[in-house]
């Protein structure tokens, strides 16, 4: 059966994996996360619902758009953890400060190891490199650190 050529355009999700910077919005909409803006408190970064085995996502409004970012990767990673068999209570309320797995997960969405490496060897500044994954400084130096520690990490530096 024939799709509607419209259909066909869309991206696969292989194509939206390996895009920079991660559109992390479609992806999210890949997994069958439907996302919302509302005004929340300002430590409550989103609130994910699972609901008839669909999901919704209700993001901080007033948040930056870097910061929106990491949190629907956040949930993302939350969902397919879940759909991997791990269990996820629902509504989860994704604060600040909590859950460094999930946001460590989250970080590997936005900044494909794959990708980090290649910056890092074109010699790209933290800056540039925040900037190419569209992510803050903050999230893009921890993720720096945590690909140097896994991939060098027996090695220190001036070792002969
Ligand atoms: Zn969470």
């Amino acid at each position: 059966m024939a799709l509607p050529w419209q259909q066909l355009l869309r991206p696969t999700l292989d194509q939206l994996w390996a895009t920079i910077p991660v559109p992390v919005f479609d992806l999210a909409e890949h997994y069958g996360i439907r996302v919302h803006r509302r005004f929340l408190p300002d430590r409550i970064a989103a609130i994910l619902h699972h609901l008839d085995n669909r999901w919704f996502l209700y993001l901080n409004a007033t948040h930056s758009r870097e910061r929106q970012r990491f949190t629907v990767a956040h949930e993302l990673a939350h969902v397919i953890s879940y759909r991997n068999g791990h269990s996820l209570s629902t509504p989860d309320l994704c604060m600040t400060d909590r859950e460094h797995y999930t946001d460590s997960r989250a970080a590997e969405i936005l900044m494909p190891s794959w990708k980090v490496r290649w910056f890092i060897s074109e010699n790209l500044s933290l800056d540039e490199m925040a900037k190419e994954f569209a992510v803050s400084r903050h999230a893009m130096r921890i993720r720096i650190d945590e690909f140097m520690r896994k991939n060098y990490g027996a090695m220190s530096i001036g070792r002969s």
